[in-house]
Formats: structure tokens, C-alpha cells, sequence
């Protein structure tokens, strides 16, 4: 079914959403066949299949990378509730991302960074009785709609305490309907460009307790983290695969020369399956804690970037003069394949926390 999706229905905007266009159309018909409910288990008759959902988002990302990343926005978030104790979030709200009603998007780059000692939280609140107050500037988050009642986003913020205690992090859904925080297109994407990305200004911006998802976040972080870089490998895994289709088919007219470039189509296919099999076995225990466990997910997502990486530099030289023509296929992978690359967490901050562990052991 998901297949039939990506053939009929998104394999002919792919081109306009690349060149902008953001649309919920194709994420309200994957959430009706059901790609977003694998990993949910109160949505999923109490079966978690993390694999399950990152295979349907590799099936989308092969023709088009920037709604795999919105899949994943849309299913990390539906994660982010599924795994918190809000009873209110879980029946109100996630019944309704899942079946691609309502729309889900994540804002934790900056907190991802923030706990990696790369940058400084960039969101602050002061706690009042029934709500937070929220103040700061984010510069990108994707999957959104100005002013929409039915898109929400995943969020970290440090809470000022009220009694002098030490500052904590909170973690939120918020509404792009709030008060107070205003959506922005600041600058144009040379990829990525549909994926609804905004620079969101909180001035003062109140967000009653019931979006609440953990205060303090650690321990919501903790349940969550695994799966949040795991469901990354679905656009590597898509990206990746819709390169090596494209090399095949460079390789029709133009084999006898492309024999001589690094990283054939059927090298790339077998690093690719072999990653795969590496995926599915850790979504098998999400939630496992240590060390161990979540060295061996950030080197899975880092071998997601590099074989993207590669891919990129190998679909373009397949393709020749042809990946130089405007909208043509291997500069669109090359530059979707780039966003693997560059989305946090980034091949340079997974290298940092890797060779942090590895410090740490
Ligand atoms: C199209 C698009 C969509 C995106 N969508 C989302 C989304 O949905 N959600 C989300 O959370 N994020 C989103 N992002 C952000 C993305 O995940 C990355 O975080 C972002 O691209 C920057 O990450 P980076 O690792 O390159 O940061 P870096 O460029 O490495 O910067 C890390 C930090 O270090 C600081 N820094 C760099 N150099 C110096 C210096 N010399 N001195 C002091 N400070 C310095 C930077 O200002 C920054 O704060 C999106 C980005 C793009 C391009």
C-alpha cells in the first residue's frame, strides 16, 4: 500500500515539492495506510515494530527524501508522546498524528547539541502555576504550517525555578497555534526546500502545563533516544537506495567507463543491506540503557551517513553530464542525500559522541 502511495500519488509531486512546495496531502494518506503506527504500540495493538516503520519511510524516501524526512519528524514526534506518562497528549492528540490527521514535527537539534556540549539550550521558561512561559529563537523546524491548529512540535526549554532551585530542562508539544510564537521562512534551501521549515520566535509565548511531556526531561530522554536516531536510517536507507537505482540506470548507456568509478551500484547495495540487517537487529530493544547499546545505534547512524555520503558522490559521477540538467534525479539525491549528512545528529557531532564513549569506556 505504501508503494501504491509513492507511485500514484507522490511520485508526481515529487519535482514540486523539491522545488517548495509543502503539502500534507501524501503524510495524511501514508498515516491512513498505517506507516506511522508500527513503532506506537497503544496505536499498534500493543506491538512495537521500530523496524516496521523505519522500512515504510525508506520505501518514501527512495522517491523522495524530503517527505521521509517529514515521516520522520511525524513519527519521532508520535515517539515523543507514545513514551511520556501524559494520558491527555496520548488520547487527545496522538491518535490523530498517527493517522496523518494532525501533523508532528521535532525541534531537537539544538537540545541534541545542547546535551553533546556543542551549543547552549536556546529556549528558556519560567514556571507559573498552571503553564510555562516560553522565550527564545529556534532557526529551524520542519513539518510545520503558520498558525496551524493541527501541527505540533517537540520541545526542549530550561525552566528557571521559581525558588531558587538549580535551573532543570523541560520537554513540551507545542502548537503552531500558540500565542506568542511567531513562524518565519527566513532563507531558501537548496534542498529540503518542501519540508514546511520555519525559524520560530517565542516572545513570551504561554504554554498551558497539559502539553507538558517530562519536567524534567532526562528520563523521557532516556526511553527516547535510541529510537529517535534509529528512525534516522529510514531516509539514509531511501536516499541510498534511490541512488543506486538511479547508477543503474546511468549504467545502461555509460557501464563500460562507469566500471572505473569508486562505489559501484551493487558495493553500495551490499554495505546498504548489511547496514540494515545491523538497524533492524537494535530496534529490536529500544530502550536498552548503557554505553554499549547506544554507541553501537550512533555507529549504525553514522554508517547511514556515510554510505548517503557516498551514494551522493557516486550517483552524480554515474550520471555524468545528464546529473548536471536542472531537476534532474542524481542532484536531487545528491542534495537529499547531503541532508543525512548534515541533520543532527550530524557525521561530525556522532563522530564527537562516539569518540566520547569510547573516552568514557
Ligand atoms: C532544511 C533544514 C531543515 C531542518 N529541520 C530541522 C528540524 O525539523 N528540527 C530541528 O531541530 N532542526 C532542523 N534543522 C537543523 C539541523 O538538524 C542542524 O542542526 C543544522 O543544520 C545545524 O547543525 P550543524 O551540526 O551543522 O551545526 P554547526 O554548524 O556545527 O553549529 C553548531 C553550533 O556551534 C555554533 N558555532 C559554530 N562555529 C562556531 C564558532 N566558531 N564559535 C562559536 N560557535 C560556533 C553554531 O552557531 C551552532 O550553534 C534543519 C536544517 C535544515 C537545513
Amino acid at each position: 500500500m505504501i508503494s501504491q502511495i509513492v507511485k500514484n500519488d507522490l511520485k508526481p509531486l515529487t519535482l514540486s515539492i523539491d522545488h517548495g512546495t509543502y503539502t500534507t496531502e501524501i503524510l495524511e494518506k501514508l498515516g491512513k495506510a498505517g506507516a506511522f503506527r508500527h513503532h506506537i504500540p497503544s496505536q499498534n495493538n500493543g506491538k512495537l515494530d521500530l523496524f516496521g516503520t523505519i522500512s515504510d519511510m525508506a520505501v518514501v524516501s527512495e522517491e523522495c527524501m524530503s517527505t521521509g524526512f517529514m515521516m520522520w519528524a511525524q513519527t519521532v514526534c508520535a515517539w515523543y508522546i507514545e513514551n511520556s506518562d501524559n494520558e491527555w497528549l496520548k488520547t487527545e492528540i496522538l491518535p490523530k498524528i498517527v493517522d496523518g490527521e494532525f501533523f508532528g514535527a521535532t525541534s531537537l537539534s539544538n537540545p541534541m547539541k545542547y546535551f553533546s556540549g556543542i551549543e547552549d539550550l536556546k529556549l528558556s521558561a519560567e514556571e507559573t502555576e498552571d503553564g510555562y512561559i516560553i522565550n527564545g529563537t529556534l532557526p529551524w523546524v520542519s513539518n510545520l504550517l503558520e498558525s496551524s491548529s493541527k501541527h505540533f512540535f517537540g520541545s526542549i526549554f530550561k525552566v528557571h525555578d521559581k525558588h531558587g532551585n538549580p535551573d532543570r530542562d523541560a520537554m513540551a508539544l507545542i502548537p503552531c497555534n500558540l500565542e506568542g510564537l511567531t513562524m518565519k521562512q527566513m532563507v531558501a534551501f537548496v534542498g529540503m526546500e518542501g519540508t514546511g521549515t520555519y525559524s520560530l520566535i517565542f516572545d513570551n509565548a504561554f504554554l498551558p502545563k497539559k502539553y507538558l511531556l517530562s519536567d524534567p526531561v532526562l528520563p523521557l530522554l532516556k526511553k527516547i533516544k535510541a529510537g529517535f536516531i534509529l528512525l534516522q536510517t529510514g531516509m539514509a536507507a531511501g536516499v541510498i537506495q534511490g541512488a543506486i537505482n538511479d547508477m543503474h540506470k546511468s549504467n545502461l548507456t555509460l557501464s563500460e567507463t562507469n566500471a572505473f568509478l569508486d562505489d559501484s551500484p551493487e558495493e553500495l547495495q551490499e554495505e546498504l543491506e548489511d547496514t540494515l540487517e545491523l538497524i533492524q537487529d537494535l530496534c529490536e530493544e529500544p530502550f536498552t540503557q548503557g554505553d554499549d547499546y547506544i554507541k553501537s545505534v550512533l555507529e549504525a547512524r553514522l554508517l547511514g551517513g556515510e554510505l548517503s555520503k557516498r551514494s551522493a558522490d557516486s550517483v552524480m559521477q554515474h550520471a555524468g553530464a545528464k546529473g548536471y540538467i536542472v531537476d534532474s534525479v542524481a542532484q536531487r539525491k545528491q542534495r537529499e542525500a547531503y541532508f543525512v549528512v548534515i541533520v543532527t545528529p550530524s557525521i561530525k557531532h556522532l563522530r564527537k559522541e562516539i569518540a566520547r564513549l569510547e573516552e568514557a569506556a
